[in-house]
């Protein structure tokens, strides 16, 4: 089995790659695909890790872009580390992050809740800052009691301490992540839109804003939606990919590789996602 989706606390997970590396090993996996969102912060001591394991250690990172007014994620698997444009590319990526987090400490303080930006640096031990160590900096002030009621009444996408990020388009975020040598595959579709959304037509307008692969195996799908997205990718022609969306202790309950308990990715499609890597366009 195999994981091509997760995070460190290079981004908004709780884990080192060091951890992430073993945890992998532990579960007898046979690959595991870091993906941060907008970093690759977390790559070179992942990679240092490949000498000490038999599981392959892979690149990649989750980025954002805006879909149908909504922001949709996007993996970037098997981009180059090495590639400099896509390290500046991405290095303003956590720059509009931080405008955005700048703006929404303002926010948060006429509403009543006032953080400092050093209330949510503490909160994390790296230099990328996501809403989840507002969430930790909001509960650690008491303006809730836990970080998950900061979602539900101050910053989730709905709420009035929300301030969206200037995000890229379909367009863009593929682009990048072609031009790095990786594949882009719609992260989690079945978290975007579920239920009666028309995925096959939105899958095709992806597919032809450059999307090569979508995500149908994921850690907290439900088997309907597993084989929905399978045959959807299928059908389409696109590879198809899986992962947990491990967060370590940011998400409660959610296992490296085996998600909430009975995720199975099979290992063939990594074989088919390089051979579209040596496929693509830009390759
Ligand atoms: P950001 O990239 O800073 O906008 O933060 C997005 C991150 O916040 C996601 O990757 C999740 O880890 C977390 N998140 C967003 N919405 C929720 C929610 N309703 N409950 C818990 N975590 C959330
Ligand atoms: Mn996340
Ligand atoms: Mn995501
Ligand atoms: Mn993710």
């Amino acid at each position: 089995m195999i994981d091509l989706h997760c995070h460190t606390l290079h981004s908004d997970g709780t884990d080192t790659p060091e951890r992430l590396a073993l945890l992998a090993e532990e579960a007898k996996l046979t690959a595991l695909c870091l993906t941060d969102h907008d970093t690759l912060g977390g790559i070179p001591e992942f990679l240092a890790m490949q000498p000490q394991v038999k599981v392959r250690l892979l690149v990649g990172t989750e980025l954002s872009c805006r879909f149908l007014g909504r922001s949709l994620h996007v993996l970037g698997l098997l981009v180059d580390p090495t590639d400099v444009r896509f390290q500046t590319r991405l290095d303003e990526l956590r720059q509009r992050r931080d405008d955005r987090n700048l703006r929404m400490i303002t926010r948060l303080g006429e509403l009543g809740c006032p953080v400092t930006y050093e209330d949510v640096q503490a909160q994390a031990e790296t230099p990328l800052i996501s809403r989840v160590h507002f969430a930790k900096a909001l509960a650690a002030r008491g303006f809730v009691r836990r970080a998950p009621e900061a979602f539900e009444r101050l910053i989730g996408d709905d709420c009035p301490g929300f301030v969206p990020r200037e995000e890229l388009s379909p367009v863009e975020a593929t682009r990048w992540i072609r031009e790095a040598g990786g594949v882009p595959v719609v992260a989690h579709p079945g978290r975007f839109a579920g239920g009666a959304f028309r995925w096959d037509e939105a899958m095709r307008d992806l597919q032809r804003e450059g999307m090569e692969g979508l995500e149908a195996y994921y850690g907290e799908y439900r088997a309907a939606e597993q084989k929905y997205f399978v045959a959807l990718g299928a059908s389409l022609g696109m590879v198809v990919t899986g992962g947990s969306d491990y967060h370590g202790a940011n998400k409660p309950g959610l296992r490296l590789g085996a998600g909430r308990g009975g995720l199975k990715v099979p290992d063939d499609l990594l074989d088919a996602l390089e051979r579209q890597q040596k496929g693509g366009t830009y390759r």
